[in-house]
Formats: structure tokens, C-alpha cells, sequence
């Protein structure tokens, strides 16, 4: 016997017909002998209506109140399940995040988890052999009394969660892909499905974009080593073996992986833009004036490359921010442009972040001068350079995107055979 936690995201969940194909699924672990906790997202689309409803009537509306109104997605569903779950003659029953409690932090509408309590959860499982239908993506701020919702995205968060609290031995996220790529597998033919990935290669995949889970979930999941298992709800519940080795990518601890690759994975933006700030006085104080600004302005800095200047007096100083905030961008850097002390401003948008993933490179050398090698064989160009222990990451001209991913990604010998 195993406990479980399954949590199956909107597309999942998406009406009565999915609703019913979903309670098969959780009555096949149910039937193998399993504990099971399941945690739902709200029916797909449905948050963004509730999101625009908010918006409709202010925009400036009260945060507390977005939290009472978003989180009623999740509880429509939990019932809902629980309600098909009865109809298939498994024992369930539905819980709102206020009701275990899931106590979270103050801030409305990104809440973060402080504590959860699963012993209700266990409690049924141990008494009554009950299934824990619980609403994802909210909780309460115990001090106020107020629903909370963790952030667009949070019922991954809630499922990692609940996982840790109640010990689970695994926490299976149901989506409608049935596992984690080598990359996009809309842009190279040959992404293949990882059977296992480390949840700092995750964690980075994430970061970097990859919207298979909520980046929070996956550092939680580090933090608490919870085991999850990214698999479809797609599959044909009466097709699985609860006791095999469904299709999916297990998102574990690096010492779990025996074969580990020196890169892993291959991820890619195209919604950056580049700023370089030419011959900029070169002396200190100068980059906290450039970034304090930006960081005020809740601009989020990426990639950032300084040269050491030539002259000792100026130098040219290079990042990136989301394409979306380009102009604000630039309108900040206008404005204290007699702080900094520079020539000009340079930007371009047509630009892509290319990444390559893997903890393997923290104990081999010369992975990325294979890929400079290989883009350059390519005619690309590459604008900007930055490195961490597991990743690095270039910047190119967007239109070479696609041919920069296909080749890395052979490079590498990640393709399917
Ligand atoms: N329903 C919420 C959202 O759409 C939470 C989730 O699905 O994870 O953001
Ligand atoms: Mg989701």
C-alpha cells in the first residue's frame, strides 16, 4: 500500500464527462489498495472568467475579496468529484482549505503555504477509508480569518503541499501532457519524454518558462523531497497498471538518477528584449543606479553582462527584461539618466534566450564551447553569454530560435532515435 496524493489540473477537469474520467482514476489507486488525497484545479477557463468578473466591476478591486471570489473555482469542482467518486462506491469526501486548515500567508492573491494541517486527511484515510477531495490553489490567513489563493498556477503548490504534510510517497500531477520534454516538442520533432529529472533541472526548466508546473510547487517539492510524477489524464484509466510504470517524468531527488546526462534539457524564450547602455561611467554605485530603478519599477532583470572598461572612465553594460516591459524599461533609464551618467541607450526585441540544462555540467568542462562551436557552424550569432553551475544561457536573434534549439538539441544527443 502506498499513500498518494493526484492532482489533476483544469483541462482535467474540464466538465462532468472529464469529472467522471477522473474519479475512474482515482478509483483504480483506490481499488489497488491505496491512500489517496486528491487535490483539483477549477474547470478550465473558469479562474480567468472569475478574474475578469473582479476586473469588470473594478479595477482596482479589494484584494480579500479577488481571494473569495477566485477561490470558488476549486471548491465547485472538489464537490463535484467528491459527488462522482460516491457514484462509483468509493468513500470520499470534500475539503475547502480553510476546513484542514491550509494556513498561508497574508498576501492576497500569491499566498504563500505556512502550514497545513493533514491530520483530518489521515484520519479518514486510517478510520474510514476515505478519499480527501481537497480544493487547490487556496487556503486561509488563520489571523484575519480571510480565504487566500496562491498565485495563478497554485493547485501544483497546493498538491506538493498536501504531499509533504501528509507524507505521501508520491504526488501525481494529471495534466494534459503526459510528462516533461527535452524541450518543446512543437519546435524539435525528436523531444523525447524524460523518465526522471532532478528538481534543480526542473526548478530551471520552470524558471526558464516550461509551463508544465508552477515554479513554486517544484521548490517546494526540493525543500520537502516529494517525489512527483508528471503523467496524462488523457490515458485510459481502465489501461493502467496501478502497480507498473505508467508513461510520465518522475521529478526527484538527483541521487534517485543513476544514468544522469550532462544536459538534460533545452528551453527557450522569445519574449525578451536586449538593453545596453553605452559607455556608462565605470566607478561605483553605477549599477545599483541603473538597477535600482528597474527593480522598483518591478522590472525583472535577467541576463546582465558588463565588460571591463578599456579606457578606466566608461564601459558598455548589456541585460535583458521581458519584451512586455521593454519602453517602461527604457523610460526608467531615460529619466535618471544624469544619475547613471551614460551616452546612449541601445535595445532590441527581436531577440531569444536559448538554455541548456543539466547538473551534469557541474563536473564536466567545455559544454558550452561545444555549443558555440555548433551555432557558429550555423551562422548564429550569439549577443550575451551567462553562466550557472547547471545552466547557461545565450542570446540570439529571435528569427535563428527554432534552428539554434534543433541543433543544441542534437548536439547534445538528446534527440529520439
Ligand atoms: N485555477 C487556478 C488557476 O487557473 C489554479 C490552478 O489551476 O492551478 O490559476
Ligand atoms: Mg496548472
Amino acid at each position: 500500500m502506498a499513500r498518494l496524493v493526484m492532482k489533476f489540473g483544469g483541462t482535467s477537469v474540464a466538465d462532468i464527462d472529464r469529472i467522471r474520467n477522473v474519479a475512474q482514476h482515482v478509483k483504480r489507486e483506490v481499488d489497488a489498495g491505496h491512500q489517496v488525497a486528491v487535490v483539483v484545479s477549477a474547470m478550465s477557463g473558469k479562474t480567468n472568467e472569475l478574474v475578469r468578473w473582479c476586473a469588470e466591476l473594478s479595477p482596482l478591486y479589494d484584494p480579500q475579496e479577488y481571494d473569495a471570489v477566485v477561490a470558488s473555482g476549486e471548491q465547485v469542482t472538489a464537490g463535484l468529484l467528491a459527488i462522482a467518486l460516491q457514484t462509483v462506491e468509493v468513500t470520499a469526501r470534500s475539503w475547502q482549505g480553510w476546513q484542514l486548515p491550509i494556513g498561508t500567508s497574508n498576501a492576497h492573491g500569491s499566498a504563500r503555504i505556512l502550514d497545513i494541517n493533514g491530520d483530518e486527511i489521515v484520519k479518514g484515510f486510517e478510520d474510514r477509508g476515505e478519499v480527501a477531495v481537497i480544493a487547490g490553489f487556496q487556503g486561509i490567513h488563520t489571523e484575519t480569518g480571510r480565504l487566500t489563493t496562491l498565485g495563478r498556477g497554485g493547485s501544483d503548490t497546493s498538491a506538493v503541499a498536501i504531499a509533504a504534510a501528509i507524507k505521501a510517497d508520491r504526488c501525481d500531477i494529471y495534466t494534459d501532457v503526459d510528462g516533461v520534454y527535452t524541450t518543446d516538442p512543437r519546435v524539435v520533432g525528436k523531444a523525447q519524454r524524460m523518465d526522471k529529472i532532478a528538481f534543480e533541472e526542473m526548478l530551471e526548466l520552470a524558471s526558464l518558462g516550461a509551463k508544465v508546473m508552477q515554479v513554486r510547487s517544484i521548490e517546494l517539492a526540493m525543500v520537502h523531497n516529494v517525489r512527483v510524477f508528471v503523467r496524462s489524464s488523457f490515458d485510459k484509466p481502465e489501461d493502467i497498471d496501478p502497480h507498473g510504470t505508467p508513461p510520465g517524468t518522475l521529478i526527484c531527488d538527483e541521487t534517485e538518477i543513476m544514468e544522469q546526462q550532462v544536459v538534460t534539457g533545452i528551453a527557450f524564450s522569445k519574449d525578451e528584449a536586449q538593453i545596453s547602455i553605452r559607455r556608462v561611467q565605470d566607478k561605483p554605485g553605477v549599477a545599483a543606479a541603473i538597477f535600482g530603478p528597474l527593480a522598483e519599477s518591478n522590472i525583472n532583470v535577467d541576463m546582465i553582462v558588463q565588460n571591463v572598461s578599456a579606457d578606466g572612465a566608461t564601459t558598455d553594460l548589456t541585460f535583458t527584461v521581458p519584451a512586455a516591459d521593454y519602453q517602461r524599461a527604457n523610460d526608467v533609464l531615460t529619466k535618471s539618466k544624469s544619475q547613471i551618467g551614460y551616452d546612449r541607450i541601445d535595445g532590441a526585441t527581436d531577440v531569444a534566450k536559448v538554455s541548456v540544462i543539466g547538473i551534469g555540467m557541474r563536473s564536466h568542462a567545455g559544454v558550452a564551447a561545444q555549443a558555440f562551436k555548433a551555432l557558429a557552424e550555423r551562422g548564429i550569432n550569439i549577443r550575451a553569454i551567462t553562466t550557472s553551475e547547471i545552466k547557461f544561457s545565450l542570446l540570439i536573434e529571435s528569427a535563428y530560435t527554432e534552428l539554434a534549439v534543433r541543433t543544441l538539441h542534437s548536439l547534445y544527443g538528446l534527440d529520439k532515435a
